[in-house]
Formats: C-alpha cells, structure tokens, sequence
C-alpha cells in the first residue's frame, strides 16, 4: 500500500508526542500541562452546553464569540484571530498557507520539534540554525525561506528572545514569520504589537498550558485582519467543536483565575531552580513553565530512567551536538517535592 503514497510521508518519521502514561499515580512532569484546575467558569460552559441540543447543529466556523472575548482579554482585534484545534493545528494551517511543496520552512535549534514535522509534510526543506551564544537568535541569519517559526518562550530551554530581536527579524526575513507563544503567559513580555506592525506577522497560542486545558485542544492564532481572512479558506470549515469553544471562551475571559495560576506557577518555577542547581544542575533562567536542566559531569538520560522507575516522569530529549538535556515541568510544590527528594536519592 505505502506505493501510493507520497514519497514525502514514506520519507519521514513522524512527530513522536511526550509519553501519556496509563497509570495515574505517577508524577507527570514531561508535557507541560499546568498542574492546576482549568477556570470554574470553563467547565461549567461545557456543561450547561450537554444539557442543551445544541450538539445537534454545527458549531460557529469562526469561533466568533470566542473572537470576541479573546480580543477582549488581549486587547486586539477579534477579526485578526484564527481558531485552530489546539495550537498544532494552527501551525498546520499556517505551514499549509505559506509553504509550497519543495519550499523551504526555518526555525533556529532546539527548538519545539514539530517544526520539522510540518516541514516534511509539506514536502519542504527544513532549515534548522542553531541559536547564539547565551540563546539568542542565530547570526548570520535568516536564511531565504517561505516560513519562519521561532518558539518564544523557547522549548526546550524555556528563553526569550527580545522582542525588538524579533521586530529586526520581521523586516529581515523573506516569508512569513510565526512567533509561537505557547508559554507566553508564564514571560514579561509578547510579540502581539509585532502583529500590527508588520503583516506576514502571525503570533499563536494555546490554552493548553496557561489555562490547564490540553484536553480540549484549543488554540488559535492573531495577525492581521486581511491575513486571516486568507487563513480561514485554508482550515477545515468546523475545526473547532462547539464543547471546546465555549469552554476556550470562557476560560480566556477568566483572567483572573489564569493571574492566580500563572503566580503559583512561577513560585515553584523559582524554587525549583535553586533547587536543581543546588544538585550540580545547569538550569537556565526560565521564562516558561518547564526548566531545562543539563550536567557537565555525567549524561542524564540515566537519570530521566531512574525517575520513570520510580514513577517520575520528566522530558529527556537528545539534540545531537546541541546537547541533551531534561525538561521538567513545574509541577504543584508537592509534585516538585516529590521529584526533589527522588534526585537525591
Ligand atoms: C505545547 C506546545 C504547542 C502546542 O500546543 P497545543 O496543545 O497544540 O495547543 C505549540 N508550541 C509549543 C512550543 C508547545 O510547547
């Protein structure tokens, strides 16, 4: 059967998800989720909607009442917002839009490793350049390419990139160029203003680590009105369903609950690295909610199986040459405890 596909799928590997244990009694640091319950007023959405029949009809293609509210809570423009099916399925739409087949898709290294996924769907080229010194973006660069994707908050490292790096970058590069802030909520600054500036700017999100819903799968996209207008013929019609859209639009019009989350968040995130690097851990200064942890002295992959053993389970990932590393999840203070006391051992 593999005969008649093409030959850019055979060719791949395929994107390989964080490990979802069946077990519940483990310590789940390893795919960022937020450790805290998503906003009262999200699931009570979802479940007035179940005893209505509104299942029954197709939900709104564009989302508009969650426009609204996002625009809302973001202070920009609800025509300039592109709902997708988690974040992913935004940077498929986005890698769709802008990359042609044998085209070329850049984005610096580590970095989130889906990039190279989208990429090879396409059928394109993918460019990684590693990062500058001390995590900044690569120098000499950008290389010519159709579409440009830098995740800001990084992951794995969990850095930032100034936004005025990103703003030279935007009059820079020959394509789109997408800043992915998945993690943004846990950072001080974000690129939304670059969307207005510049219109083959686009800056998506998710709700699945800042508003504890990685469940529902809700992401979307913000860029400039007349971009988003071409965007839509690209998605699938209903690529949203109507559970989904009314617990992402109540979630994003609960602010102060994310304002609650986000601070407990990034308590434990400052704990936790003093805490690692206490245990001979290089920790860089995080503005996610994850720290990537390396050692000078010994590899760690050791280390992330001695922790699965014992019911924790952190990120190992291998970047070559770039370096491995364990990306750990800031969990509840009891679930850093817990990972703590077993590293000691
Ligand atoms: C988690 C993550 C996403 C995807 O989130 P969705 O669950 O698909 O909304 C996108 N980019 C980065 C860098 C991520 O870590």
């Amino acid at each position: 059967m593999s005969r008649f596909l093409r030959p850019a799928i055979r060719a791949m590997h395929g994107y390989v998800p964080g490990e979802q244990p069946k077990r519940d009694d483990v310590v789940k640091l390893n795919t960022n989720e937020n450790p805290y319950p998503p906003s009262p007023r999200a699931l009570e959405a979802m479940q007035k909607l179940l005893t209505t029949d509104r299942l029954r009809k197709y939900p709104e293609p564009l989302g508009d009442a969650f426009r609204e509210a996002a625009g809302r809570a973001l202070g920009v423009d609800p025509d300039g917002i592109l709902i997708g099916n988690g974040s992913d399925d935004v940077l498929t739409v986005l890698t769709r839009a802008f990359v042609p087949e044998g085209g070329c898709v850049a984005s610096p290294t580590p970095s989130y490793l889906l990039y190279r996924t989208l990429a090879e769907i396409q059928g394109a080229r993918f460019e990684s350049t590693p990062y500058a010194p001390g995590w900044r973006l690569p120098d000499p660069w950008p290389l010519p390419a159709h579409l440009t994707l830098i995740a800001n908050p990084n992951s794995p490292s969990g850095t930032l990139v100034p936004i005025a790096d990103l703003d030279r970058l935007a009059s820079q590069v020959s394509g789109a160029l997408v800043v992915d802030e998945a993690y943004v909520d846990f950072a001080e600054t974000n690129a939304l203003e670059l969307t207005r500036r510049h219109e083959h700017v686009i800056v998506t999100r998710t709700l699945s680590k800042s508003y504890s819903l990685a469940g529902l799968r809700f992401g979307f996209a913000v860029a400039h009105p007349s971009l988003v207008r071409e965007l839509v013929k690209v998605k699938d019609s209903y690529n949203c369903d109507l559970l989904s859209l009314a617990g992402a639009t109540a979630a994003i019009e609960d602010q102060e609950h994310l304002r609650a989350c986000r601070a407990k968040i990034l308590a434990t995130r400052t704990r936790l690295t003093a805490e690692l690097r206490g245990l001979g851990y290089d920790v860089l200064d995080s503005h996610a909610n994850f720290v990537w942890a390396t050692r000078r002295d010994r590899p760690v992959q050791p280390i992330f199986a001695a922790l699965k053993e014992r019911g924790v389970y952190v990120r190992y990932m291998d970047y070559g040459v770039h370096g491995q590393g364990l990306r750990i999840t800031v969990g509840t203070d009891a679930e850093i405890d817990r990972l703590l006391a077993e590293l000691r051992r």
